[in-house]
């Protein structure tokens, strides 16, 4: 079979591998679309892999093609997305549900191959079953979507109060439409980029502001009761401005949850860490996407959402790169304002 095979950093080759057997308990998935994920890039050019040669890609969906030992045949032809935590089910922050927290687990498309090739091999726990009716395409971003749906999971979230939702790339656009399907009230999408902005609008935000101009921030926060916040503030860029503009809209007893992964340091004066005093928030972070029982209620709702078309997906994809060509990732990724959305890759072309 192809698969994207990286050996070195920068180095994306497409070669002839083996296809896998799918050993006991796994299936065999002819992968059908896979995204290249924010965590991709420092594996793919920054020296970030775990070894070398790696098939990464971690948000994938294909059909079950062949079983392994064990699994019932009527699996074979069943549509799939990757749930790609391989958890170590015996720690014992996994058998609170914590499966991500659990220590010594591995990632299928970072810690073992993943999905960039016409084939993978996966344990049928990690295959999330999709309805027959659902684009491949859209299923690709189940991994994705359920980001945004475990942060809202784990935050004790209640409908109907305005919540602020920082940073609208590829998470922040599907967790503010994954938030609007929960019923929650009024959402401000917060962005410095206007096209990131008009995008989120398009996708359902009540308002928009973008976080450069004080008079938007200031009209931001007039929308919400007394004007004193937001009482729930999701952060998805990992960018310091933006991890203390979440304190700054967070109204009294607000909860902020962070989701971004931090990319520079971030120094806070005592005043505005002080707002987490001051305001009595609730400041709480997000890791990855599973909940009990294992993959969790991120990835049956998210499967719903993404087959029935709440989710709108037509601004995320930038680009669709064949497998055939998969170097091309390396020089987007490489070429500043190449991409502005999401790179897929679609493993059968
Ligand atoms: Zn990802």
């Amino acid at each position: 079979m192809k698969a994207a095979q990286l050996h070195a950093n920068c180095d994306l080759r497409v070669d002839e591998v083996d296809t896998p057997r799918p050993a006991a308990g796994e299936v065999l998935v002819k992968v059908a679309y896979c995204g290249i994920c924010g965590s991709d890039i420092p594996r793919l050019i920054k020296d970030g892999a775990h070894f070398y040669p790696i098939i990464l890609g971690h948000e994938f969906s294909g059909v079950i093609e062949a079983v392994g030992e064990g699994v019932a045949d009527s699996w074979v032809g069943k549509k799939v997305a990757c749930a790609p935590l391989v958890p170590n089910f015996d720690d014992p922050q996994s058998h609170r549900g914590n499966y991500s927290l659990s220590k010594g687990y591995s990632f299928i498309g970072s810690r073992q191959q993943g999905g960039l090739a016409e084939y993978v091999s996966i344990p049928l726990i990690n295959a999330v079953p999709l309805p027959e009716s659902i684009d491949l395409k859209a299923g690709s971003f189940l991994e994705p979507v359920t980001v945004g749906l475990h942060a809202i999971n784990i935050m004790d979230f209640k409908p109907g109060r305005p919540v602020a939702v920082i940073g609208v790339g590829t998470i922040g656009q599907l967790l503010l439409q994954a938030l609007k399907s929960l019923g929650a009230g009024p959402i401000t999408a917060f962005d410095v980029d206007d096209e990131k902005l008009a995008a989120a609008k398009e996708v359902g935000a009540t308002y928009t502001c973008n976080s450069m101009r004080p008079e938007e921030v200031e009209a931001a926060m007039a929308t919400t009761e007394g004007a004193a916040g937001f009482d729930a503030v999701f952060e998805n860029s990992g960018v310091p401005a933006a991890e203390i503009m979440s304190l700054k809209v967070a109204g009294p007893n607000g909860k902020v949850m962070f989701v971004g992964t931090p990319h520079a340091p971030l120094t806070l004066q005592p005043a505005e860490f002080e707002l987490i005093n001051r305001k009595e928030l609730i400041v709480q972070g997000s890791w990855m996407n599973y909940s009990a029982p294992f993959p969790g209620w991120e990835w049956t709702y998210g499967a719903d959402i993404l087959s029935n078309g709440t989710i709108n997906l037509d601004n995320l994809v930038d680009k669709v790169v064949p497998l055939s060509q998969a170097p091309q990732i390396i020089e987007l990724l490489q070429t500043k304002g190449a991409v502005k959305g999401k790179i897929i890759v679609d493993c059968q072309a």
